[in-house]
């Protein structure tokens, strides 16, 4: 009898985050490779979570989450894109955008199906996938604009196709998808009667004044589109692990499904403070996206002092580097390496988020995180420019 573990996970490395993060804390170097704020969110909702971890309620929350967040989660759809949503049916809580996913395409995929992901890709979707049984096409955005390309998108639709995941303000890369791309995916998800599962965590960090626009408020998506958001973006407290998904009743039921058995239910108490959230004035995400801009324009002008050429980034709390443009002619994991070790600051390799062993992957950008305090940014980017000479 073959005693292997499960092949999916077993012959994974753990992640390059795990990796890097090791990495920085031996080095003592400043970490700009995981994507975590180093300031915790606010105050209020830490409040409300203590207090109701004290008081109550701290038992098991219904399957799909507890009602009044759910109602906050539908109450946000509509303030923020107009979409009308029956909480009832068509909201479920999970625990983190990551087990969302793994709830949708768990819930959603057959063996012998088929999912088309972007790459670079947020890593847990390609495992996951295959773990449902169902097999992964990817297609490659072209850097340096990390754009989709309708010929290698309908190259890669097959009879299989079942569903099409598109990450909208995009990890690793920062960009946010345009309004051709979003008509160039709905017009082929339309014509070929695919899901699209909406990765949205970043929906409330798009920069210079442009807003998020969820694939689902297109002509003929609201039916075949889930959105998943994430309060541990939006509200910085990436450890809190609650997610939110939204989506037609029929998506929304089969994602529960699938989530009754992986994670079953949320902390009530980190849900009752979260919907707090969802409904804070205008003035905190306000206030969160500019903050978080000037965080972004802060690492850009110390990245380029330091020698560095930028990729334009548009969302999320990440940017890219050509390494090239620093006079380096490694590939991107020993720059990565390299820098954490020598220089004391800690970003990741971009071609961690393809596929191992995928020879189209670009080996020349990093990704460097500016979800961190000013003066942390400012010395990451004096560190770099004494190490670069720039
Ligand atoms: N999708 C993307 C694109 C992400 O960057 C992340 C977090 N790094 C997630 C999903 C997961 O979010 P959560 O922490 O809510 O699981």
């Amino acid at each position: 009898m073959d005693r292997s573990l499960n092949t999916v996970f077993s012959q994974r490395p753990v992640t390059i985050f795990q990796v890097m993060s090791a990495l920085a804390d031996d080095a003592g170097a400043i970490n700009l490779g995981q994507g975590f704020p180093d300031e915790d969110g606010p105050r209020t909702i830490l409040e409300k979570a203590a207090a109701a971890i004290l008081e109550g309620p701290n038992q098991y929350s219904p399957v799909s989450g507890l009602p009044v967040l759910r109602e906050a989660v539908a109450r946000a759809n509509k303030r923020f894109y107009e979409l009308e949503v029956d909480w009832r049916t068509e909201t479920l809580v999970a625990a983190g955008a990551t087990e969302g996913l793994a709830a949708c395409f768990f819930g959603f995929l057959q063996p012998g199906d088929e999912a088309i992901i972007f790459a670079p890709f947020y890593d847990s979707y390609l495992p996951v996938i295959e773990a449902a049984g169902a097999r992964a096409r990817i297609v490659h955005l072209k850097p340096p604009k990390w754009s989709i390309n309708g010929a290698a998108l309908d190259a890669a639709i097959t009879p299989a196709t079942k569903l099409i995941v598109v990450n909208s303000p995009h990890n690793p890369s920062g960009s946010v998808v345009s309004d051709e791309e979003l008509n160039l995916v709905a017009d082929r998800a339309i014509r070929h009667d695919l899901i699209v599962i909406c990765d949205e965590v970043y929906e409330h960090l798009v920069y210079d004044g442009r807003r998020h626009r969820p694939l689902m408020t297109l002509p003929g998506m609201r039916e075949r589109t889930v959105r998943l958001g994430s309060a541990g973006k939006t509200f910085s407290l990436t450890g809190w692990r609650i997610g939110y998904i939204t989506g037609p009743e029929h998506l929304i039921a089969g994602a529960m499904k699938a989530h009754q058995f992986i994670a079953y239910t949320c902390p009530p108490a980190l849900q009752l403070a979260v919907a707090e959230g969802l409904d804070f004035p205008d003035v905190y995400y306000d206030d969160f996206v500019r903050g978080m801009q000037a965080r972004r324009d802060l690492l850009r002008a110390g990245l380029a002092d330091a020698g560095f050429d930028v990729v334009p980034c548009a969302g999320t709390y990440f940017m890219t580097v050509d390494i090239r443009s620093v006079g380096y002619d490694g590939d991107d994991m020993a720059f990565c390496r390299e820098i954490t070790t020598k220089a004391k600051v800690c970003a990741v390799p971009v071609s961690a988020f393809y596929q191992q062993g995928d020879d189209h992957a670009p080996r020349r950008f990093a990704r460097f995180c500016f979800c961190k305090k000013p003066e942390v940014l400012a010395e990451a980017s004096a560190r770099l420019k004494r190490y670069f000479g720039g």
